[in-house]
């Protein structure tokens, strides 16, 4: 199977799509088909492991790996106890038709973990594949929880390195603590004098930059990307929908066939994509309900057929769902106007000129027969942690309760009473102190330092505190490197390491 471009023709092989990122038009690469399966097919996964559903899964997209790339590269991910639960991705009773599916037993504690422990390995073979034998430089920009999940996934890959740029005064302290400590010998993690968009700006830059480059190819490395537009990141997402689904079945909530809904905590529209492509393949799913958080552009969005991101950037208690620009939304157009890339060229370019366009009557119909969209405010995501606590004895992390709240006010706007999966995208002990916050009131965290907000968490939820979070404050710091928000600076910190 070959992969497309989402703004014109370009056809590449799926290391090439793998290994390059972005499309050299400026456009996400996108399956020329999707693989099918059936019923049948679906229901055969229930004997299988996760490692073994993910080979299946992914060596469908990956035509150009061999079979036996792809399940050495899932058994590595998935296989090596770097997941702290054995089924992966466990789903979760909350009641007789609503579902946890937990993405957070990785080594980062949050979903990113799914694909960014998958995806250095298909890197690698991908570069084996297209005879690259320079070092592949990974550049990250991080708000925060990207740049630790990349870290963790490429840590002491062999022939990968992995630079992560944070800014300084804008990650929070567990957060800046989990990259600092990052061991390994191919990791550097450099604290940038700027904000967010100084970061990304520059490693933008470094990215176009051909003198850059050509530096980097003198010292024997080729950079690459490993941001969520990457195709390798899209793939191993749609797996643990069919693991979800599976699950479903085989615990008799549903008869194999039936089809279920899924909601999603969304920010760049990876993860609902992916759910998404699941359906394409076969999986019988209902509706793929987007929730989002205070920035509801993806809400008015589903509303209106109009994307207009010209409107305040809100932090918020769920903040890698703070975006304004959903990246992946584009590989959903590309499917809505029957693969136009000249059209949504067109989109794009009016996007990134004036902030907003418009897709039409009939395809906003069409994405409307699959998808529903929701959001809520912080105030509304705390009451929803404290409800589920003392309702049904759940804990849930601020991003997962933007997606229950959500859930619960479709439910009572259509009563859709279809089995519902909320999509829960982190640990509970990754926000321990708003976690504790919404359940026992804003003086009870008053003065306590993150891991006290564990153990009064670990109170709560007699879940065990992981040990990332119960040994953060005693590893020893491995990175003080900082530079200034200028391109030359951070080309000089990558240059230098
Ligand atoms: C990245 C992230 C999201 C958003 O996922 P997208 O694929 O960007 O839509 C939601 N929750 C958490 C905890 C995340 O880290």
């Amino acid at each position: 199977m070959s992969y497309f471009s989402t703004r014109n023709g370009t056809v590449v092989t799926a290391s090439q799509a793998i290994l390059t990122g972005l499309a050299p038009d400026g456009g996400l690469f996108v399956p020329s088909m999707f693989p099918q399966l059936g019923l049948r097919d679906i229901q055969a996964m229930q004997g299988l492991s996760y490692v073994e559903g993910a080979k299946q899964i992914v060596s469908a997209f990956l035509e150009d790996y061999s079979p036996g790339e792809v399940g050495a590269s899932c058994y590595e991910a998935y296989g090596t106890g770097r997941f702290d639960d054995p089924g992966v991705a466990p789903l979760k009773n909350v009641d007789s038709n609503t579902f946890l599916l937990e993405l957070f037993h990785g080594p980062t504690l949050a979903f990113k973990d799914m694909a960014l422990q998958l995806l250095p390995r298909l890197l690698t073979a991908a570069a084996r594949k297209q005879g690259e034998e320079r070092e592949i430089a990974i550049l990250v920009a991080t708000s925060g929880d990207t740049g630790k999940a990349a870290l963790e996934g490429f840590l002491d890959v062999p022939g990968t390195s992995c630079t992560v740029f944070y800014p300084k005064e804008g990650v929070s302290d567990v957060q800046k603590l989990q990259m600092v400590t990052t061991g390994g010998s191919n990791t550097r993690v450099i604290a940038v004098e700027g904000n967010f968009d100084d970061c990304q700006r520059g490693v933008k830059a470094l990215f176009s930059s051909e003198d850059f480059r050509q530096k980097m190819a003198e010292k024997g490395k080729v950079l690459s990307s490993a941001n969520s537009i990457n195709l390798g990141r899209l793939i191993p997402q749609v797996v643990y929908y069919f693991s979800a689904y599976v699950d479903m079945i085989g615990r008799g909530v549903i008869p194999a066939g039936e089809a279920i809904n899924f909601v999603v905590p969304t920010g760049n529209f990876g993860n609902i994509l992916a759910a998404w492509y699941a359906r394409a393949m076969g999986l019988p799913v209902a509706k793929l309900i987007c929730a989002s958080n205070r920035n509801d552009v993806l809400t008015d969005f589903f509303t209106t057929g109009t994307y207009d991101m010209r409107r305040m950037f809100h932090k918020t208690i769920s903040p890698s769902m703070d975006i304004l620009l959903s990246s992946n939304l584009e590989r959903l157009l590309y499917e809505a106007t029957d693969r136009d890339g000249a059209l949504v060229k067109t989109w794009m370019e009016q996007l990134s000129a004036g902030g907003t366009y418009s897709i039409g009557q009939q395809r906003y119909e069409w994405l409307r027969s699959v998808f529903e969209a929701g959001c809520a405010e912080d105030s509304e995501t705390l009451d929803e942690i404290r409800l589920m606590y003392g309702t049904r004895g759940v804990v849930l992390d601020p991003h997962t309760a933007v997606a229950s709240c959500v859930l619960r006010k479709y439910r009572a706007r259509t009563h859709d009473e279809t089995p519902a999966v909320i999509v829960s995208t982190a640990s509970p002990y990754k926000f321990a102190p708003d976690v504790v916050r919404a359940i026992h009131g804003k003086d009870a965290v008053a003065g306590l330092t993150a891991l006290q907000c564990a153990e009064s968490l670990n109170t709560l939820s007699g879940q065990p505190i992981p040990d990332q979070v119960r040994t953060l404050p005693e590893k020893p710091i491995l990175h003080t490197v900082s530079c200034s928000a200028t391109v030359d600076a951070m080309a000089a910190a990558v240059l230098e390491g």
